[in-house]
């Protein structure tokens, strides 16, 4: 058993993962910026560690400071949460080679699937079902311009590094190609030291459904379902729930078990997320996330099951606590990101928090590192809150959220709660009626292209 793991991470997530490790009896430890020392994660942990200065760079994604943290502290395992650390392999690899644990996927799986075209490749082979697209990398403008014709436009230029929706630019045409194609390889090259780029052809009116899969690295795999997270500002999501509403108990059976085997048959371990565009009854691959994901409350929701723990469990080398018989879905859960924002055109708000409220009440519950007078610092991502509801069905989880948000107060800056208010009242939203595009279309029809 660990008796101390360090959570290499901070705000929401931070958190998330010390509630864990408590309800185990085990020890956490904070890292924290100098930015960070009044940070409700420093506070609620056991120990805590200052690790550099407020640039994330020179903190949380600083490896040197991190494994010094752990040789201080004594930490045997590190939880990298979501975003900074999680998905960096040189990172985990530097950790295995210190006899640190890391609660994730061995540093090769990372590898395999943070390399877009390779993690293609590899879902292709284990039989999951895929975009159709170039055969790999597409190394110029002519081979780019063939695979246009062939597949026909629109298609999706993206940046095999590629990640938060950067480094992905659509063609609608021959014409369109050659500066989407340069574009794409230059953020890929400016974002992620990588300007390999595939293109896929474009689903013009597709979801996006994720599967939530679990390993234990051992051959055994289980997947809980899947999440509905189509409503996107700018390739990011803003809105997830769970069940998907699109989704028949025979799709989620279907793709479910697909993708169970998938990682069953690499002997994956822990907690992944497979993500599939959803259009007309067939699911296509686009990327694994070998992590937690900031959405995985919703499936804890429905599943009644604590992901956080899971993770601690299996990289402790003990069994999964659940087999996909003991999996049953449990009503609906939905998660609204609220981020320090203005709107309408989501400029960062951070500041001081004059008064702040968590709603709460049956099937409610708020991940947040907020507190009453807390200054958020202006250096990291403007996600401050993850409000999430279950309710018995979906309409019950909409009331109950509906309820939620007008429970809650955060005074003293501008946070996106209007646009969930707004969503709120919309027919297609109650009804579920929409696709990836469907939010971005909203905010214009709103308040204009600016936004
Ligand atoms: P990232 O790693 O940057 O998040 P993804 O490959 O996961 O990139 O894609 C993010 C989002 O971009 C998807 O949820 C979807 O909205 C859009 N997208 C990606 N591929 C396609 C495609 N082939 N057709 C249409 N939309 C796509």
């Amino acid at each position: 058993m660990f008796d101390k793991i360090l959570i290499a991470n901070r705000g929401e997530i931070a958190l998330r993962v010390i509630r864990a490790c408590r309800e185990m009896g085990i020890k956490s430890v904070a890292v924290h910026s100098t930015a960070d020392s009044d940070a409700m994660h420093v506070r609620m942990a056991d120990e805590s560690i200052c690790i550099g200065p407020p640039s994330a760079a020179q903190s949380y994604l600083s490896v040197p400071s991190i494994i010094s943290a752990c040789e201080i502290t004594g930490a045997q395992a590190v939880h990298p949460g979501y975003g900074f650390l999680s998905e960096n392999a040189n990172f985990v690899q530097i950790l295995e080679d210190h006899d640190i644990t890391f609660i994730g996927p061995s540093s090769e799986h990372i590898r395999v699937m943070g390399d877009k075209i390779t993690a293609k490749d590899t879902m292709k082979e284990l039989g999951v079902p895929c975009v159709p697209g170039s055969d790999g990398g597409v190394p110029d403008l002519e081979s780019a311009l063939k695979i246009g014709e062939e597949f026909g436009y629109p298609v999706i230029i993206k940046a095999t590094a590629g990640g938060g929706g950067k480094g992905m630019k659509v063609a609608n045409s021959a014409e369109e190609m050659k500066s989407a194609f340069q574009t794409a390889r230059a953020e890929g090259k400016a974002n992620f030291g990588n300007d390999e780029v595939y293109i896929e052809k474009y689903l013009t009116t597709p979801r996006h459904i994720e599967v939530q899969v679990f390993g234990d690295g051992k051959g055994n795999a289980v997947h809980l379902a899947e999440r509905d997270c189509s409503l996107q500002r700018r390739h990011q999501k803003v809105f997830e729930e769970a069940p998907g509403p699109s989704i028949s108990a025979e799709e989620r059976n279907r793709i479910g078990k697909i993708c169970a085997e998938a990682v069953a048959k690499i002997n994956y371990i822990g907690a992944g997320t497979i993500e599939f565009l959803y259009e007309n009854g067939e699911f296509y691959f686009i990327e694994m996330n070998t992590r937690l994901q900031v959405e995985h409350p919703v499936t804890e929701g429905i599943f009644g099951v604590d992901l956080v723990r899971e993770q601690i469990r299996v990289a402790e080398g003990l069994p999964m606590s659940f087999t996909q018989d003991d999996l049953e879905i449990n009503g609906h859960a939905i998660e609204v990101r609220i981020n320090a924002e203005r709107l309408p055109n989501f400029a960062p708000c951070p500041g001081k928090i004059t008064q702040y409220h968590a709603p709460g009440g049956l099937g409610v519950r708020m991940d947040s590192a907020l507190y009453d007078g807390y200054s958020i610092p202006p250096y990291y991502d403007s996600l401050i809150a993850k409000l999430i509801v279950h309710g018995r069905d979906r309409p019950e989880a909409m009331a109950r959220l509906k309820r939620a948000l007008s429970e809650l107060i955060v005074d003293g800056i501008d946070t996106t709660v209007p646009l969930f208010h707004a969503l709120l009242e919309e027919e297609d939203i109650r009804s579920g009626n929409f696709n990836i595009h469907w939010l971005e279309t909203w905010l214009e029809n709103q308040f204009g292209p600016t936004s």
